[in-house]
């Protein structure tokens, strides 16, 4: 991993996130430190300008990032997700897209979610219609992080074949004619992330499809999945150390002074810290665990993909709130760090696969049946 950049941008990040969070602004300054240190091409692979690095040294850029601003942390696995995917499917008629984004001056996101099929982003109600060497497109994105800051949209719509389930995708620039950012984003965390509703009503060259017709759906489960999920799971886990360590700071020094005693003189403080450190020492380990089994791919590297985003995500809701509760009114208060996390930390349940979707899978393939 390289360590240099990471610290400098979670620097700048972790500076900058208070103000991010309280106004609600896009982090310009780390997304400017992102884009100059390098990180944006860490996924891509090398012949087009990337580090070449792989889902272990992702996952550990991403902790390290989320325990210092959720937003910025989001913002840079969307566009590490729109990357690998276009690194898999490269679309013909942009040629410039990798190395741009591998040098930093693209970022990129995803636009998968819509109003009609909701968190089942693999399901998109919207349409295209080919057109000669053009798709008509008419799509709802309900939510869309980065957007109007992004350079680069990763679009999917229902496939010009127009057979049922299938799913094509197509990079679209930030200012191509009929994309639009529809609405603002007021979110209850990660409030600094753009994740902003999209129109999109445009005619787009076939040349900047991903893939062959119909390649959407497999470029969705074989590329987004795997990584989204980790690095969603990142973002999670990243989140809860910061609240785990804000409090075991908070408990070790806060003083009944008529006590003559900290707050982690008292029993049940102490079972409650064990139980949230526990927690996170066996999600991170499961974390790796799973980075390394998406590199080595094995028979149960699919069960760890479903697992890892779920189990990290409930464990966040879980870590986070203890964190809450043990440092009483200074965390509610915002003397604390904590309750950002807290806040941040319940978007990564219900970013789709949400978790109770990847239960439902997760049990589907361990009975033995198809997940659709
Ligand atoms: C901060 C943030 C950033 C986002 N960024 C992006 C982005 O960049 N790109 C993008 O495409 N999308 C993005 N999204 C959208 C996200 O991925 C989900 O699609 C969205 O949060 C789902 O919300 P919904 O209200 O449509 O959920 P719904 O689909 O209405 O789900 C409501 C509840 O029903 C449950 N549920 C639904 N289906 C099932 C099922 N089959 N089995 C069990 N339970 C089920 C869900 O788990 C949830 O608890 C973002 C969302 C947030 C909050």
């Amino acid at each position: 991993m390289p360590h240099e950049a990471v610290g400098q941008v979670t620097e700048i990040a972790r500076r900058n996130a208070e103000r991010v969070d309280t106004e609600g602004v896009f982090p310009a300054e780390a997304v400017a430190a992102l884009r100059e240190s390098g990180l944006l091409g860490l996924v891509l692979p090398e012949d087009v300008g990337g580090s070449g690095c792989g889902p272990v040294e992702f996952t550990e850029v991403l902790t390290a990032l989320a325990s210092a601003c959720g937003s910025t942390a989001m913002i840079y696995l969307m566009h590490a997700a729109a990357a690998v995917t276009l690194a898999q499917a490269p679309p013909p008629g942009l040629p410039g897209l990798l190395p741009g984004m591998a040098r930093g001056a693209v970022l990129g996101t995803l636009a998968f979610s819509e109003k009609g099929s909701r968190s089942h982003f693999w399901a998109p109600v919207s349409s295209a219609s080919a057109n000669g060497d053009t798709v008509s497109m008419r799509a709802d994105k309900s939510w869309v992080t980065s957007a109007g800051f992004a350079d680069v949209y990763v679009v999917s719509a229902g496939s010009a074949s127009g057979a049922a389930g299938e799913v094509d995708l197509y990079a679209m620039a930030k200012d191509a004619p009929g994309l639009t950012v529809a609405g603002p984003w007021i979110g209850m965390g990660l409030r600094g992330n753009a994740s902003a509703p999209m129109t999109i009503d445009a005619s787009i060259p076939l040349a900047h499809r991903l893939g062959d017709q119909g390649a959407g759906f497999g470029l969705m489960m074989n590329t987004v999945l795997p990584w989204f999920n980790l690095g969603n799971a990142a973002v999670s886990l990243g989140l809860s150390a910061a609240a785990n360590t804000a409090a075991l700071s908070h408990v070790g020094s806060a003083r009944l002074e008529h006590q003559h005693e900290t707050l982690s003189a008292l029993p049940t403080i102490r079972a409650q810290i064990a139980k949230m450190g526990i927690s996170l020492a066996a999600q991170q380990a499961f974390l790796a665990h799973a980075a390394r089994s998406v590199s080595e791919p094995d028979e149960t590297t699919m069960l760890n993909v479903l697992a890892v985003k779920a189990s990290a995500n409930d464990a966040a809701l879980a870590i986070t709130d203890t964190a809450m509760r043990v440092c009483g009114g200074a965390a509610f208060s915002k003397h604390l760090p904590i309750e950002r996390a807290f806040r941040d930390a319940r978007a990564g349940s219900v970013m789709a696969p949400t978790a109770d979707v990847l239960y439902d899978f997760y049990g589907k393939a361990v009975a033995g049946l198809p997940l659709f």
